[in-house]
């Protein structure tokens, strides 16, 4: 049963991935989510229900579209097995209740702002206040106050680091959709996470961006899209967070 019930979470989380990657897709180039069904991008041809199966059509086209041939993305497989195990780890830590949703709910989100901010620089608010909410539900047998705290730890930094950053620099760097994000991690996961992942974050974007400028995938004058570093930090400090925490305090003893 257990067995059963592993497998079953993990295909519905495979299905739920192939509608993330509609989300991905579609949102931020404002076409409809229900209208029209599944086209390829290249060719524009409708694709069949039975070449839209999570994983498997994947697998059986070997990534390729079945009218012009052109590549499918890697994203399209990627995101499916990610929100496979999103929702067998949510899953495993809370069995079936209203906190595995609230969970299944900030890891997807982090998730498809991942690929959204880094592609379009938008993080979009229909993730971000919903989020900022349910934060709230998630932590309700805490005391309330404290996705409050976190809220006003997560925002308040960001804009701070925001203000900072136009003095020195006198360019927009941090946007609202970061300040939000700040605020929806912070609703979730209190003060003192929110603070650490924004640090890490920001160590992560300025590590990575740099690298991507020496190799030249990148120019130095480019946006760095904070929140897929956010996003990433997020997910660092859900399933690594005590021990790199310690870590980190740690440094500070010598
Ligand atoms: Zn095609």
């Amino acid at each position: 049963m257990e067995l059963f019930n592993r497998i079953f979470t993990f295909i519905i989380g495979l299905v739920f991935g192939s509608f993330y990657n509609v989300l991905i897709y579609r949102t931020p180039r404002k076409i409809s989510i229900i209208k029209p069904s599944s086209f390829c991008p290249h060719c524009q041809r409708k694709i069949k229900f039975y070449d839209n199966i999570p994983l498997i059509s994947f697998l059986i086209l070997g990534g390729r579209c079945r009218f012009c041939k052109k590549p499918i993305s890697l994203r399209y497989p990627i995101v499916e097995l990610l929100t496979g195990f999103i929702f067998l780890f949510s899953y495993e830590k809370f069995n079936f209740s209203l906190k595995t949703i609230f969970l299944i709910f900030l890891l997807s989100a982090l998730l498809i702002i991942f690929f959204i901010d880094w592609e379009f620089q938008i993080i979009p608010d229909w993730l971000n206040y919903p989020g900022i909410l349910l934060g709230f539900l998630f932590n309700i047998e805490r005391f309330p106050l404290f996705s409050f705290y976190g809220i006003i730890a997560g925002m308040g930094s960001l804009l701070i680091l925001k203000l900072i950053w136009l003095l020195l620099r006198k360019k927009e760097a941090i946007g609202g959709g970061d300040i939000k994000m700040a605020g929806f991690l912070g609703s979730y996961l209190g003060y003192k996470k929110v603070l650490f992942i924004i640090f890490l974050g920001a160590l992560l974007g300025l590590i990575i961006f740099l690298i991507l400028v020496a190799i030249r995938k990148r120019n130095i004058k480019d946006y760095v899209p904070f929140g897929s570093f956010l996003a990433i930090s997020g997910v660092i400090n859900l399933f690594f967070g005590e021990y790199l925490f310690y870590w980190y305090l740690n440094l500070f003893k010598r």
